[in-house]
């Protein structure tokens, strides 16, 4: 189970300008949060700053009411799933999947135990010996879902996740997404500037704008009001 507090959190980036203004959020265990708004009201940055990946200037953050804000990002237990994939073009799907546990040094055994349930989880079991730039751009997104749930994190980062598939296998890749939350029920932080991508996916939807939250419900009390 894991909680992700967010109590005042400002970022003032070196030179000045402040591109996060104060914003605080409390995201119950097992919710898919959703930052939706314009480019540049920063979503990214707000989700580097949960990551580890950018310091805090202001305010903490909290995973399960323990402030990290001076942990680093492999100790976050988090995982971080991008929109360009960051797959290493070289190695298989499986040593893909198996990079992160190898790294922390995970027994073999449990390595391929777990990589091999996560790609049965995402029906990537008979691609397991492929390269990326064998792949399809919907397998090779889930190989990059693979690699963050084979580490078993208590909270999913999603930054932009499906910006750079065409609109059909984004509609796809949207439910498999759903799904695959509800079903893993991973606490999940989830950057977009999509509306319908943003209503469809969010239990919680925080609309930003110039580095404030402008409103936060569930989708309907947002975009349903007149
Ligand atoms: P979004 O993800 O909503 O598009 P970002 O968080 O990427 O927004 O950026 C928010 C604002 O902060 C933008 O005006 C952007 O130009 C600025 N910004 C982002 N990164 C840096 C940086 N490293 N240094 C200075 N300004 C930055
Ligand atoms: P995004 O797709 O999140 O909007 P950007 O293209 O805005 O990304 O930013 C790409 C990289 O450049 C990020 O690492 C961001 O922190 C950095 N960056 C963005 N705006 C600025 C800025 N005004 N000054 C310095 N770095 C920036």
């Amino acid at each position: 189970m894991a909680t992700v507090d967010l109590n005042d959190v400002r970022k003032v980036y070196a030179g000045g300008f402040e591109a996060v203004k104060g914003i605080s959020i409390a995201i119950p265990d097992k919710a898919l949060c959703v930052l939706v708004g314009p480019s540049g009201c920063g979503k990214s940055t707000l989700l580097r700053m949960i990551a580890g990946l950018e310091t805090i200037s202001a305010g903490t953050i909290s995973i399960d009411g323990k402030v990290v804000n001076s942990i680093g990002p492999t100790d976050r237990d988090i995982a971080m799933v991008f929109q360009n994939y960051a797959l290493y073009p070289h190695m298989s799907v499986y040593d893909n999947m198996a990079y992160g546990l190898r790294n922390r040094g995970t027994p073999k055994p449990e390595i391929d135990a777990r990589v091999r349930a996560t790609a049965k989880t995402l029906e990537l079991d008979q691609l397991l010996d492929r390269k990326p730039r064998q792949l399809s751009g919907g397998q090779r997104q889930r190989v990059a879902m693979g690699r963050a749930i084979v580490r078993n994190p208590k909270v999913f980062l999603f930054d932009e996740p499906l910006s750079n598939l065409d609109a059909k296998l984004r509609g796809q890749m949207r439910v498999e997404i759903k799904n695959l939350q509800r079903n893993l029920g991973v606490t999940s932080v989830y950057v977009t500037h999509d509306q319908l991508e943003a209503m469809t996916l969010a239990d919680m939807l925080v609309v930003m704008n110039g580095g404030l939250i402008e409103q936060v419900g569930a989708p309907m009390d947002i975009y349903e009001k007149p």
